[in-house]
């Protein structure tokens, strides 16, 4: 069987169909008629079906679990006496402290009807603002920049724009790796029209911008003071549009005074690029007939990210690039369904249907649509302030639903000490193995990919529908269904005997009654309903009752949802990041995404090939940098911001500036497992954007230096009863609390699991048991050795004469061979000595490592380094890049620097 749903992951918002039995996910493919994708998916979207096995959910939430103490076990319970008693426990709260002592945390991978309903829940039947979510850490600072520039918080582009531009501009985004289906269109508009060019804006050398026609290599946080300059080339050179800046805008005046400064010279002094380029990247837009711009969250995730965006779409107004075909200031969005969390408003700072939550008559409106006296008017917590207000004691419950603040928030010990102050943590999830559920007093089991309706909006404001394929197992429900039946629930209390606020018996009248709130309004899409959805596909907003389809760009008539109808130039200053560098503090730390791995790692961490690509955490630092401290690639190191300390393997990476310094955003506390285990967002900033709340995730300054760790454990193994996500849950238990620890999944010719440690002191024989049992090397057909005096030993497992799993503790010297024979699967039974015999190196098949690129076909760089000819016959010979395309940059990169490569 087949159903037609949307990608869990990103918000290009690819269709996708599910295949199934009515019971099980069987397979995924590309869904070919969805306008977002048309059959494409990238590595990711083709692994959905792989999160959904035994083993991946492993975890998986059947029932309400409710515990007296944290540090209690959970005990399942029925979900009525649950409501009731969580209830009984907020309408309490509320009496006692009230309607602010409560709140609500999100997450923008909730579907629009989920949204709808906790919103409601919060601003109409509690009375407070307290509702945000991690789209707080992903885009508000795009919404703040729309609406300070455009008027409205309204992407203005389509994905066909990349069809008809002449310059993208792409800032703070690796494309090529976050959004990578939407990077295979631009890929074939580059084809289709060499003349094409692209600007990149990074300050790393990503895939995207290894890619570009030019990269501006700025420093982090800059960003303002390039777009100013490139503002300022544009004046001087007449590449304005003067009559469409007096016709539709106001405001250039003020801006242009703050722009004077920002000479090419000026602005490529503080941003470290050459004046040159910085030149010739004005000169591209200026004479582009026409420019779009692509940004994500390079531009959001800063101190300054609404100055930013305004600065960036600054240019499009000053050039009247916007509102036609190829034009325009874009906003990915990181997730799938931001966006809809922007339209039902279901944020502490917004109000349903871009209504402003400043405005009484808004608020008004919204208070008469629900049915309730009023909606309250003082803005509420924002991610980062509703953790500071936990641990204050000022918000008591939280109920937090899709999503792992406890990874991904920055600066961890002040989430964390909410977390721990919190009178009541409710946690709505898939899985009870977020580093989340271990603050969690109840445990709500919410339905997951494949098992929910709804609706997503995407980027280019296109809501598809969400399908049920398979039903969720045991007594896990839909988050809608699940925010509902608690809101029955306390509205009981709260305003007994009234009619419900919640009269919902299905998702889609949660739809329809969003789509009232919207008629009117810039996102009006009177003319939705499910079964419309249904029937003619997704859809484009706006979508008024009586229009047979949505509008792909706004505003080509020039005309802005301002009180006067224009836009607004925004004369934004220039402020650097929240962290200067410092003599303590000399390297800029930034973060980003990696190409196979999703936010937190909860879903597609439990998939042994994405982990391929990557697959060990580590710092990458210019290879400068590292000589010049006496390090090198492979060495532990302690990472150090004012926040706290990570302890992570160095990686040597001359995408990077000296300086510099790159953490991919994924390793939290579950995989970087040791010590404090709270994972990357130990060391970041919840410094934030003044406008948009927004904490500056991207820029922390750090100190490196070499974790003095000597005594090392090495483990590896096949999973035991192919229970990957098992066997590496019990490691991780076995070694929290080591200075440093890594468990990840291994990949490759022989799936399993592989462990890494450092202590300073020798690892206890009570850890290494537990290490042992988890991996299966207990009994007596377990080879040992142990050197107690040294503090070495050796643990080895074989089957059917091959290795199955190792552990070393004290010497690991004998990784590389051992894992050789592990990946080889020969024959070890003439080896029994040296197996065991450290500092022993026996002949044997080498196995080269290299780093994969393509993870459909399992190709490696050495592979394609060795294939000789063209891109098109390294493909054809290797097939790498032939399927899902997300290896494409890398590929053509290596080819390219082959003497004989040229890269089609
Ligand atoms: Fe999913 Fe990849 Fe498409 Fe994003 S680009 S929606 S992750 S398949």
């Amino acid at each position: 069987m087949e159903t037609r749903s949307t990608c869990g992951y990103c918000g290009v918002g690819c269709g996708v169909v599910i295949e199934h039995d009515g019971e099980h996910v069987t397979g995924v493919r590309g869904d070919p008629d969805h306008p977002a994708n048309f059959g494409r998916l990238c590595a990711k979207g083709q692994a959905l079906h792989l999160t959904m096995t035994p083993s991946a959910m492993r975890f998986r939430a059947r029932t309400p679990l409710v515990r007296t103490a944290r540090a209690a076990p959970f005990a399942p319970a029925g979900w009525t006496p649950t409501l009731e008693m969580l209830a009984d426990r907020f309408a309490n709260c509320i009496a006692e402290h009230g309607p602010d002592s409560v709140a609500f945390y999100i997450s923008g991978q909730l579907t629009t009807e989920d949204y709808y309903v906790f919103n409601k829940l919060a601003k109409g039947l509690i009375g407070t603002n307290n509702v945000d979510t991690n789209s707080r850490l992903c885009m508000s600072s795009a919404v703040a920049g729309y609406k300070m520039t455009l008027g409205a918080d309204a992407p203005p582009c389509c994905y066909e724009d990349l069809d008809d531009a002449d310059v993208v501009l792409i800032a703070g985004s690796n494309t090529a790796w976050a959004h990578p289906v939407l990077y295979r269109r631009l890929e074939a508009a580059r084809a289709q029209n060499p003349q094409l060019k692209v600007i990149v804006v990074d300050p790393r050398r990503t895939a995207t911008a290894a890619d570009a026609d030019l990269h501006l290599a700025i420093e982090p946080g800059t960003d303002v003071a390039l777009f100013h300059g490139l503002l300022h080339v544009l004046l001087w050179e007449e590449l304005i549009d003067p009559a469409w800046i007096a016709r539709h805008t106001s405001g250039f005046a003020e801006l242009k005074s703050i722009v004077r400064e920002f000479t090419p010279r000026a602005a490529a002094q503080i941003c470290g690029v050459r004046e040159e380029d910085l030149v010739t990247a004005a000169r591209w837009f200026g004479h582009a007939g026409a420019a779009l711009s692509l940004y994500c969250q390079g531009l959001n995730q800063s101190t300054a990210g609404t100055a930013k965006n305004a600065a960036l779409i600054n240019l499009h107004l000053a050039t009247g690039q916007i509102g036609r075909p190829g034009a325009g200031p874009f906003s990915l969005t990181g997730q799938p369904n931001a966006m809809g969390g922007r339209e039902v408003g279901g944020m502490a700072t917004l109000l349903s249907a871009h209504r402003d939550l400043a405005d009484p008559a808004h608020r008004a409106e919204v208070a008469k649509l629900w049915g309730v006296d009023r909606v309250p008017d003082r803005p509420g917590h924002t991610a980062v302030e509703l953790f500071e207000a936990l641990a204050a004691g000022t918000v008591k419950m939280v109920w937090i639903a899709c999503t792992n603040p406890a990874q991904s928030l920055p600066d961890q010990r002040a989430v964390r000490a909410g977390l721990e102050r919190a009178e009541l943590v409710v946690l709505q999830e898939v899985c009870t193995d977020t580093e989340t559920a271990a603050y969690a007093d109840v445990l709500l089991p919410g339905a997951g990919w494949a098992e929910k309706e709804g609706t997503v909006t995407n980027s280019e404001r296109r809501i598809t529908r969400v399908r049920a394929a398979v039903p969720a197992p045991g007594e896990a429900r839909g988050d809608w269904a699940i925010a509902t039946a608690f809101a029955q629930a306390l509205e009981a209390r709260l305003r007994p005997g009234l009619p419900t606020l919640f009269p919902y018996l299905s998702v889609a009248d949660v739809f329809a009654e969003h789509v009232k709130t919207t008629v009117g309004r810039d996102l009006d899409i009177g003319g939705l309903s499910h079964a419309r959805l249904d029937e003619s596909g997704p859809q484009q907003w706006p979508f008024p009752a009586g229009a047979t389809s949505g509008r792909a760009r706004l505003y080509g008539d020039g005309c802005f949802p301002t009180a006067d109808g224009r836009a607004r130039f925004a004369a934004v200053p220039y402020k650097p990041v929240a962290e200067a560098v410092s003599a303590h503090y000399p390297f800029k730390l930034m973060t980003g995404r990696l190409r196979d791995q999703w936010h937190g790692m909860s879903r597609t961490g439990t998939v042994a090939s994405l982990h391929a690509h990557a697959p060990e955490p580590a710092l990458s630092m210019h290879p400068f940098d590292l000589e010049r401290r006496g390090l090198a690639a492979g060495d532990l190191a302690s990472i150090r911001s004012k926040r706290g300390e990570l302890i992570v393997p160095l990686a040597a990476s001359d995408e990077l500036r000296p300086g510099h310094a790159f953490l991919p955003m994924h390793w939290g506390g579950a995989t970087l497992t040791g010590a404090d285990a709270m994972g990357i967002n130990v060391l970041t900033t919840g410094a934030s954007c003044p406008q948009s709340k927004q904490p500056e995730l991207k820029h922390a300054a750090v100190r490196i230096a070499r974790a003095e760790l000597p005594q090392r454990l090495v483990a590896f193994g096949q999973a035991r009863d192919d229970d990957a996500v098992a066997t590496r849950a019990a490691l991780r238990q076995a070694l929290s609390g080591v200075a440093y620890a890594s468990v990840v999944m291994l990949s490759g010719p022989r799936p399993g699991v592989l462990v890494r440690a450092a202590a300073a002191e020798p690892f206890h024989a009570a850890l290494l048991e537990k290490v042992d049992a988890a991996l299966g090397l207990t009994g007596d057909d377990i080879a040992c050795y142990d050197d107690p005096r040294r503090g070495i030993g050796r643990r080895l497992r074989q089957q059917d004469a091959r290795i199955a799993a190792v552990r070393m503790s004290g010497d690991v010297g004998a990784e590389a061979w051992l894992r050789d024979a592990f990946d080889s699967g020969d024959d070890v039974s003439a080896l029994r000595t040296a197996l065991l015999t450290p500092g022993a190196r026996p002949p044997g098949r080498r196995i080269k490592r290299s780093a994969l690129v393509c993870t459909c076909f399992g190709v490696t760089e050495d592979a394609i380094r060795a294939c000789p000819g063209d891109l098109a016959h390294v493909q054809s010979e290797l097939k790498c890049g032939t399927n899902c395309g997300s290896c494409l940059p890398e590929l053509r990169r290596l080819v390219a620097a082959r003497p004989d490569g040229m890269a089609a």
